[in-house]
């Protein structure tokens, strides 16, 4: 390893030493995921982010949200058939961090977007009323974790699924809410453009 290479890493490392999350994460194993029934790697940084919404249960505190995940969990991989949860990311309204498939596993939630975007999803059906302040600054501060750790470009633009699909996802509520947000792209990303 040269010495440039070597220095370039240290300082990867040390500046991804100094990225913390603003918020709670529970990991696979304090969630007790299934494992998966294959895993595909994306390469990051993405510039894409995609929000969604569940259109499942709610929940408010760790017990519920546990159980929400391990719930959808199992709708994914055995009435879906899908390799593991379709998300990334998934938060709750006990305003914590559910890790899905995390930064750099190819999710299923976008289609033709999976390769290139990572996805965050709130737990509940966003259609009438929107994810409450805790679900929504943990959505916002994992993204700036991502984009901290290098896994999201700083530039990333933000979606809601339905730009991309027809859905009613992330709900109508929700929907309206992210289209004021930073990063949110009024340009739609077109699928024939992107690789995979
Ligand atoms: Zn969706």
């Amino acid at each position: 390893m040269s010495v440039l290479l070597l220095l370039a890493t240290v300082i990867t490392m040390s500046e991804a030493l100094q990225c913390s999350c603003n918020c709670q994460v529970v990991s696979r194993s304090q969630w007790h995921a299934r494992t998966p029934k294959e895993i595909d790697y994306i390469s990051t940084p993405v510039n894409m982010v995609f929000i969604h919404h569940t259109s499942m249960d709610s929940c408010f505190n760790l017990t519920s949200c546990i159980e929400e995940m391990q719930k959808i969990q199992d709708f994914h991989m055995d009435t879906r058939g899908w390799f593991d949860i379709g998300y990334n990311f998934l938060v709750g309204e006990d305003g914590r961090v559910y890790v899905g498939r995390s930064w750099n596993r190819e999710g299923a939630h976008t289609l033709h977007f999976n390769r290139v975007a990572i996805a965050v999803s709130v737990m509940g059906d966003f259609m009438q009323r929107l994810p409450n302040n805790l679900a929504l600054d943990a959505v916002k501060n994992i993204l700036d974790y991502g984009v901290c750790l290098g896994k999201i470009t700083p530039n990333y633009r933000l979606y809601g699924h339905r730009d991309v699909r027809e859905t009613s996802c992330p709900g109508d509520k929700f929907y309206q809410l992210i289209q004021t947000w930073k990063h949110y792209s009024h340009t739609k990303p077109s699928p024939s453009s992107i690789i995979g």
